[in-house]
């Protein structure tokens, strides 16, 4: 095994089956090449338009506080980064993002933040339950960390449809590298699991190039995401941030980053796959090739400009161009020149 005619063979063999095995997962992740890549997203999008066809769906993303109690060794806005300039959004100003959002044309709205103690359940739960009345016709997607069953529970009785948690690394040895003792595999799943039971459309996912990440942790965070069977997987290369212990790690790549992307088209014909903000802050046309390789969701920026720039998780992310919610015209201008067009409606997945 290993030429590119065998590894062409194991991606004929995941286009039809779904599924590789552990080992067989390393070998193409290891082995690839770009013309391997290309042959893989041929093949990535034509499913994702037998199943999407060209339509982009888009997300307005409110990332309401930076306040956060985990210390995650690769996030900007971890609890010992004593130079990030914290902030809370209150209701009125999530809402006033939702209201210039719809406007806009956005149907999914995405509360991300950090671990706020602030936003306690009878905060977050009024704060779903104003934009699930003022907004019925839109998807309220919450992204807010680990937080209990009946937090949960909570919340999609508010109104809240869908939760990403990303599950980071498969791997709880892999994961203790990245995070301090207190938090772990095991826990970030059970809460997906839990997501699931509760009825949420869930998205998980991973960085592609985390320091200490091997072809292996990867077999395996794609042999779960199969096991999950989410709604949306959302994917990204790791970028080291100065204030963190990570500051001088490398950043994974845009190559890695698109290969995997096509392999999850090909593993969950039907899943949502959005183009991440940090495939477009590492290349200028990183969101474009996302597209190209089978992704077909983009979350723009909905948060008030003033805080953009301190809702920093790495180095130089892009917030103020064409990932801006208010560029929506020059994005799809950007996405129409490859073939592709923005598309206003909720978006639900069709992987259920
Ligand atoms: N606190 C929430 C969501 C905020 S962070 C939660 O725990 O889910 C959203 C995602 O950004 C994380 O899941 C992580 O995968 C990604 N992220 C954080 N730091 C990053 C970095 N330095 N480079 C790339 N992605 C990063």
């Amino acid at each position: 095994m290993g030429t590119d005619t065998d590894l062409k063979v194991l991606i004929d063999r995941l286009e039809q089956t779904r599924t590789l095995s552990r080992e067989e997962w390393s070998i193409l992740i290891r082995g690839r090449t770009p013309e391997l890549a290309e042959y893989l997203f041929q093949k990535a999008r034509v499913i994702r338009i037998r199943h999407y066809g060209r339509d982009i769906f888009i997300r307005g993303l409110i990332e309401f506080t930076n306040y956060c109690r985990n210390d995650c060794y690769y996030c900007g806005i971890r609890r010992s980064n004593g130079c990030a300039a914290r902030y809370r959004l209150t209701e009125k100003d999530i809402l006033a993002c939702c209201e210039s959002g719809y406007r806009l044309g956005f149907r999914t709205f995405v509360l991300q933040g950090g671990e706020d103690g602030w936003y306690t359940d009878d905060r977050m739960t009024d704060i779903i339950s104003s934009i699930h009345s003022a907004w019925p016709d839109c998807a309220i997607t919450l992204s807010i960390g680990e937080r209990s069953f009946e937090s949960y529970r909570r919340f999609a009785l508010a109104g809240a449809d869908r939760y990403l948690l990303r599950h980071e690394t498969f791997d709880e040895a892999h994961y203790r590298k990245l995070h301090p003792p207190r938090m772990s595999a095991a826990h970030r799943k059970q809460c997906l699991w839990d997501l699931k039971r509760l009825g949420y459309q869930v998205g998980t996912g991973f960085m592609v190039g985390s320091p200490y990440q091997t072809p292996e942790n990867l077999a395996d965070d794609m042999l779960f995401l199969k096991e999950l069977n989410p709604q949306m997987v959302g994917i990204g290369p790791f970028i080291p941030h100065h204030g963190t212990p990570f500051a001088g790690k490398p950043a994974g790549t845009l190559e890695l980053t698109l290969f995997l992307l096509g392999l999850i088209r090909l593993m969950l014909p039907r899943v949502l796959l959005p183009s991440t903000t940090a495939l477009g802050t590492i290349a200028p046309d990183g969101r474009e090739q996302g597209i190209l390789a089978g992704a077909n969701v983009v979350m723009p920026n909905l948060s008030p400009p003033q805080v953009r720039e301190k809702y920093l998780l790495y180095d130089n992310k892009i917030c103020t161009g064409d990932e801006a919610a208010e560029s929506l015209k020059s994005l799809n201008a950007r996405m129409k020149s490859i073939g592709y067009r923005l598309t206003i409606a909720r978006g639900d997945s069709l992987n259920i």
